[in-house]
């Protein structure tokens, strides 16, 4: 048998999405599925869009750059889900259409600050683990940095993000990921998005209510090696 091709591997994995979607109850349509292209060619993200992806994630400023420029005539909306240093803000803001990791309130200022005219999409990163060093709000603060975003009129809050911890199973810290989402939508109804799941875990987040799924391996096969 040979390698399934991209196109195989992006419509297995839709099925699978759609699966998991009407077991929970759910309409497909109402989730998102990001395609995280990061550390492959600017011409991955070209062939998937020439198989109908919209949307897709980068986790480097300057990753996330370099492709944005080379592939600037291409319909694609880009979601910046890494880390970000807020000295990177400001380029963030340029080559972003939504960012998922905003995690503390300098962050949330100095995306502000590099506004021009355009509001841009921010989600509240949320940290599952007990581990401060991983990227996220404690989950007691993300009101807190909510309001603190709401109070930025080029910012729009959509909701919260976050990766399932590596020590335990996804479906309980979904679950909180849910809990903190109800309480951060009451702030803001425009805050409805929830984003979770990645290739091993987006039926767990599915279940839990995620409406952006960032999955990259599944789809794109084994990231590149990073020199
Ligand atoms: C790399 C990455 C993903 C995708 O991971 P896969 O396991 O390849 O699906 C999702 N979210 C974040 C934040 C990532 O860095």
């Amino acid at each position: 048998m040979t390698d399934p091709t991209l196109a195989e591997r992006l419509s297995a994995i839709d099925e699978r999405i759609a699966d998991a979607a009407r077991r929970a109850g759910r309409d497909p349509r109402s989730i998102t599925r990001i395609v995280v292209t990061k550390f492959h060619p600017a011409s991955l993200v070209r062939d998937l869009a020439a198989l109908g992806v919209t949307d897709v994630g980068e986790n480097r400023q300057q990753e996330l750059s370099a492709k944005r420029a080379e592939l600037g005539d291409l319909a694609v909306r880009w979601h910046y889900i890494g880390q970000a240093q807020t000295n990177k803000a400001a380029a963030i803001r340029r080559d972003a259409d939504a960012v998922h990791s905003v995690d503390r309130t300098r962050l949330a200022d100095a995306l502000h600050r590099a506004a021009a005219d355009d509001v841009l999409d921010v989600l509240v990163q949320i940290n599952l683990t007990q581990d401060p060093g991983r990227g996220g709000a404690a989950p007691d603060d993300a009101e807190a940095l909510a309001e603190h975003i709401l109070g930025l009129p080029s910012l729009r809050l959509r909701g919260v993000m976050a990766v399932a911890p590596l020590d335990e199973p996804p479906a309980p810290a979904f679950a909180r990921l849910r809990e903190v989402a109800d309480r951060v939508r009451l702030l803001a109804p425009d805050a409805a998005w929830m984003s979770a799941g990645m290739t091993g875990d987006f039926v767990e987040a599915i279940d839990a209510g995620a409406t952006h799924l960032r999955i990259g391996s599944a789809i794109t096969g084994p990231r590149p090696a990073r020199g």
